[in-house]
């Protein structure tokens, strides 16, 4: 617990009178007069609490207000994220699907800042994205590494060869349009 105002104003006025920058017959008067201010900011700062406390939940529960242009706020734990994850919704016993349900944001909101959906969708609608995804990639070169190391150690380099084409078109996106 906090101490009281009127513990705050007598310890003041006390330390006043102590330091000899109060005289004692002034005290009556220094006593009310530091007992309002700190009664005055007290309420004030109450009123403030109350006041936040107040308008958390409110705006918290407006999504629209929860994604804004470089963060999108978790509505249930106040976080700010680039992206709300997956994983990030794990911690609540959420997925995307009964986030958007619980607080009736739209399937076709991306549960992420705006900044991010849209730079997200300009490289989708400019690069192929199966070519650029990690997976992919990593696969290619996993493959390309393996097929070295096949080589080195084998020195059958048309054997891997053979093995390196089959696996690439494989791998490779269907051409057909
Ligand atoms: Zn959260």
């Amino acid at each position: 617990m906090s101490p009281s105002v009127l513990e705050i104003t007598k310890d003041l006025v006390l330390a006043q009178i102590q330091a000899g920058t109060l005289a004692p017959e002034d005290m009556q008067e220094a006593l009310r007069h530091i007992y309002q201010e700190l009664r005055t900011l007290k309420s004030r700062e109450e009123a403030e609490l109350s006041m936040s406390a107040a308008g958390t939940a409110p705006a918290l529960a407006d999504w629209r207000k929860s994604i804004t242009r470089h963060s999108i706020t978790c509505l249930e734990c106040g976080a700010h994220l680039r992206q709300l994850t997956g994983l990030h919704l794990r911690l609540h016993a959420l997925d995307a699907r009964s986030y958007r349900a619980k607080f009736g944001i739209p399937v076709t909101q991306p549960l992420s800042a705006r900044a991010t959906a849209a730079l997200r969708r300009r490289i989708a609608a400019e690069v192929k994205p199966w070519e650029k995804s990690p997976t992919y990639r990593k696969g290619q070169e996993t493959r390309a590494a393996t097929a070295k190391k096949l080589g080195k150690k084998n020195g059958d380099t048309e054997e891997v060869n053979d093995h390196e084409r089959c696996h690439s078109e494989v791998g490779a996106p269907a051409r057909q349009d």
